[in-house]
């Protein structure tokens, strides 16, 4: 059956103009993009429809291999530090059935910096936000405090959540949040945070970091950053 349009530039026109108006109020949905709205938008924008709806973290334990990041007062290692943390978070998260999670290294392997691959993993797997977990070195010991990096501008809330509850499980000097040039942070598509818990070089600092209770309640709170940002 064949539909008669009497004017058939008038009927143009109002097709246009009911096209005009849905662009016009999506367009001003996705401005006032709540976190509620953020799982959806996500998913439309990556493609996800078809599996299953988890918000996607990937925790990036800083340093492996032959880059053993800071060396503690100990003696001791950060790339150690950084992957024991980070599995603990990990564990954690697989019990949230609203989130899956991705480890960059899930052992002591080394990850080149050239070609920027621990981006990389989180832009290739679509990933909604991106932990990259770190201790901190200074030559004076006696440099204490929780820090935490973000580098794009609409990183910086994130940030700012998971520094919140980061300091507050380390009870470390406040060192605050800070705009910071690494390439983890540059050259991911998500909100991204690295996160400096404290100072290994501070002997005091690292005796406490490497306790596994101490990690297990910074664990607790990064866990808790990360539900407290998607709403959860
Ligand atoms: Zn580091």
């Amino acid at each position: 059956m064949r539909i008669k349009v009497k004017n058939p530039t008038r009927f143009t026109l109002f097709i246009l103009s009911i096209l005009a108006v849905i662009f016009l109020i999506s367009a001003c949905r996705n401005h006032f993009l709540t976190m509620g709205d953020l799982r959806d938008s996500l998913s439309r924008n990556h493609g996800r429809e078809n599996l299953e709806k988890k918000y996607m973290v990937v925790i990036d334990p800083g340093h492996g291999g032959k880059d053993s990041g800071a060396i503690g007062a100990s003696g001791r290692f950060e790339k150690d530090f950084t992957l024991s943390l980070s599995k603990k978070v990990a564990e954690r998260l697989e019990q949230e059935p609203e989130i899956g999670v991705y480890l960059t290294r899930e052992d002591d392997s080394f990850i080149s910096t050239k070609g920027s691959l621990r981006a990389a993993f989180a832009n290739e797997r679509n990933a909604d936000l991106f932990i990259s977990i770190h201790g901190n070195t200074f030559n004076d010991p006696d440099l204490s405090g929780t820090q935490s990096f973000y580098y794009h501008d609409n990183c910086q809330a994130f940030a700012e959540v998971m520094h919140r509850h980061v300091l507050s499980a380390t009870g470390f000097i406040d060192r605050g949040v800070e705009k910071g040039n690494f390439f983890v942070l540059r050259d991911t598509h998500m909100p991204s945070v690295l996160l400096e818990i404290g100072y290994l070089t501070n002997p005091r600092d690292e005796a406490k970091m490497l306790r596994k209770d101490f990690q297990e309640t910074v664990a607790d709170a990064i866990l808790m950053g990360i539900k407290e940002y998607l709403g959860l």
